[in-house]
Parts: structure tokens; C-alpha cells; sequence
């Protein structure tokens, strides 16, 4: 694979980051972009440049057919002054994964990294050092060629976006209202929840929508096939905290296998947590919360990395969690994990991949 071009502007472009910032509205100035072309052999011309508005053909097949898929992960600046992501490793395999799901092509995971570091390296004057800052990495990938049949695309766009990013709760960490959705489900068995991929995300817009109306800040969702098994909160993963026991679903494939997830899990093993990833069905969670042994709920997510509930209604059932305070464990593992990724504590498993 050829090395990645750098393809510097001879503009004069600024970095200016808003004194408020709001997320995924600013994005940085230059981009990664690769092509892919099976009538070329596959990937070229690996490039970083000045980012721009993109010409795109109204018959581009990811906007007729779906093959459209992200990641999203984020660089720190550090307190000793370094730059480091979370484990972009996990992000690259599971971009993966999306591709093959969508008969997309791979990406080459050691060009992957090397345009993290590069791009990441070349715009660090966009990381935000204040408190609970720091820059979100968004690499996209679509079906690019402008054919109007039902087939996998051949030509593919890459791209790798930076954008900074203040804290997700920006008054302090708030617990949130959530209600169970039985009326949508996010994902069917054997299908694509697993995946990263773009239609997911509209195919849940209108659950998230009425939860907003009834005063909810999103939906847990169950199971497609049950409507029974808890899946997932929102965009993010679930833990349950029951008094004996912490449980997170486990991974059927209808799930999203969430990085922050598995550092949870990771974590609570070596604090001797009773962790289970295995199915917990929405009646139990309701029947622990009657016995009094419903300790906590919260999701798991790299914009966020842990949001707990400050209340679950389940049909007349509102399990009520603190409206103000967060849960303890919840903040615990906000801790833990923030105290890792800006080098307050040490990296003891070794997931920040330093960039410089
Ligand atoms: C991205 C995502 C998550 C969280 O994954 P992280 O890798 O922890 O950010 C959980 N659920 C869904 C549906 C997601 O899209």
C-alpha cells in the first residue's frame, strides 16, 4: 500500500474552536480520504487534504442502498502533554466487520491506524485541552458509484473526520430519563445490529422521537423477537446493577459490540465485580426493582462513556433512580476510565495508542 500523500493547503486556514461547543457541529480542517475501485485493483491514493464539499452523484449508490458505515472514537490531549486515542484497534476491527456485514470492501488495518495518527498528529491544534474535552474521530465509509440496480457497490469513498468535543453533559454528569420502547425494535436476529451502519440509526429516529415527546431522553430497547430480553439505551450499551450482580446483555449479534462496553466489563472483573454478560429480561429488571435489589442502571457509549438513569418507565411501571445524583457506580467507571484516557492514572491494560 502507497504512503498516505499530504496534500497541504496553501490557504490560510484557521484554527478556531467555539468557546461552546456543541457535538459533531465543528469539524477540523483537513480530512483522510481513500478510493476504492475494483476496476483499479482495489484501494488508491490514500490522501490527507484540505477537507471540502465532495461531488456526489444523485444515483451514488449508499444513498439508494444503504452501504454506509462509521465509527467513532476520540484523541486526548494528555496531562503530561502527549496525544492519545482509546483503543483505535477495536474501532478498526469492528469497521471491519460493518464491511464485510455489507459486502464492503476492508480496509488494510495498518493504513487505518497510520491515517489516525497522521491526521490526528496534523490537526492536534483542534483537541480543546479544557476539562472532560477532547477531539472525536469520525471515519465513514460508502458506495460512492452512480448505478441505479441492486448490487454491492464497486467504487467506495473512506474518509476520516476529526471534530473537538466538549464534555456530553455540560452542567455535570445528569442522570437520564429513559422508557422502554415496545412499540419499535432496533434490530432483528441474523440482520445488521451488530453493525456500525447508517440505516440502524434512521431505522430508530422515530422511537427516540416520540420517547422526546413523552419527556424521555431516548428508549431502551428489547428484543425483535420477544419484545422481552433487554438490548441496548439509546445509541449506547446497558449494565444493570443488581445487589449481587452487574449484567450487561449478551452479544447475540443484534447488539453493537461497544469498546467502552468491554473496558466496563474489563474493569469491573478487576475490582471483583459479579459481572455477567447474559439475558436479562425487562421483567426480572422490574422485579428486582419491586424487591428493592434494582441498584443502578446505566449505558455505555464513546460519546458519553456512561450515562445512568435517573428513571426507567416500563408500561404503569416507573422505576425511579435519583433525578440528580448519578448512580455511584456509574460514576465510579466515569472515573476510571477519563482518569485513564487523559493520563491521570496509569494505562495498566494498555489501551491508549499514543500519538505523540
Ligand atoms: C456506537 C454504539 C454503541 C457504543 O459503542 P462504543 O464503541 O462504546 O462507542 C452502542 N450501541 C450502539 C447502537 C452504537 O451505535
Amino acid at each position: 500500500m502507497a504512503d498516505i500523500t499530504l496534500e497541504l493547503s496553501d490557504q490560510d486556514i484557521k484554527v478556531e474552536i467555539p468557546e461552546k461547543l456543541i457535538f459533531g457541529r465543528t469539524l477540523s480542517n483537513y480530512v483522510f480520504e481513500i478510493d476504492y475501485d475494483t476496476e483499479k485493483g482495489g484501494w488508491n491514493n490514500p490522501v490527507i487534504k484540505a477537507r471540502e464539499k465532495m461531488p456526489i452523484s444523485p444515483a451514488a449508490m449508499a444513498l439508494h442502498y444503504g452501504q454506509a458505515i462509521f465509527e467513532g472514537l476520540k484523541a486526548f490531549k494528555r496531562v503530561d502533554g502527549s496525544i492519545a486515542m482509546f483503543r483505535p484497534q477495536q474501532n478498526i476491527e469492528r469497521m471491519n466487520n460493518s464491511a464485510r456485514r455489507l459486502c464492503m470492501p476492508e480496509i488494510d488495518p495498518e493504513l487505518f491506524m497510520q491515517a489516525l495518527k497522521k491526521l490526528v498528529k496534523l490537526e492536534e491544534a483542534w483537541i480543546p485541552e479544557k476539562p472532560g474535552h477532547s477531539l472525536y474521530i469520525r471515519p465513514v465509509m460508502f458506495a460512492y458509484d452512480p448505478f441505479l440496480g441492486v448490487r454491492p457497490g464497486e467504487q467506495y469513498k473512506f474518509v476520516i473526520m476529526l471534530s473537538p468535543v466538549g464534555p456530553y453533559y455540560p452542567e455535570g454528569f445528569k442522570p437520564v430519563p429513559i422508557m422502554v420502547t415496545d412499540k419499535y425494535v432496533r434490530a432483528a436476529s441474523k440482520g445488521v445490529g451488530e453493525c456500525k451502519c447508517a440505516g440502524n440509526y434512521a431505522a430508530s429516529l422515530m422511537a427516540q422521537a416520540e420517547a422526546k415527546k413523552m419527556g424521555f431522553s431516548q428508549v431502551l430497547w428489547l428484543d425483535g423477537i420477544h419484545q422481552k430480553y433487554v438490548e441496548e439505551v439509546g445509541t449506547m450499551n446497558i449494565f444493570i446493577q443488581l445487589k449481587d450482580e452487574v449484567v450487561t446483555p449478551r452479544l447475540t449479534g443484534t447488539i453493537l459490540p461497544g469498546v467502552t462496553r468491554r473496558s466496563v466489563i474489563q474493569i469491573l472483573k478487576d475490582w471483583d465485580y459479579n459481572i455477567n454478560e447474559r439475558d436479562i429480561s425487562i421483567d426480572e429488571v422490574a422485579d428486582a426493582y419491586k424487591k428493592g435489589s434494582l441498584l443502578e442502571i446505566f449505558g455505555t457509549g464513546t460519546a458519553a462513556v456512561i450515562s445512568t438513569l435517573s428513571k426507567l418507565k416500563y408500561n404503569d411501571l416507573t422505576m425511579q433512580f435519583s433525578d440528580t445524583e448519578a448512580g455511584e457506580l456509574g460514576k465510579k467507571l466515569y472515573k476510571e476510565i477519563t482518569d485513564i484516557q487523559y493520563g491521570r492514572k496509569e494505562d495498566k491494560y494498555n489501551w491508549m495508542v499514543q500519538i505523540s
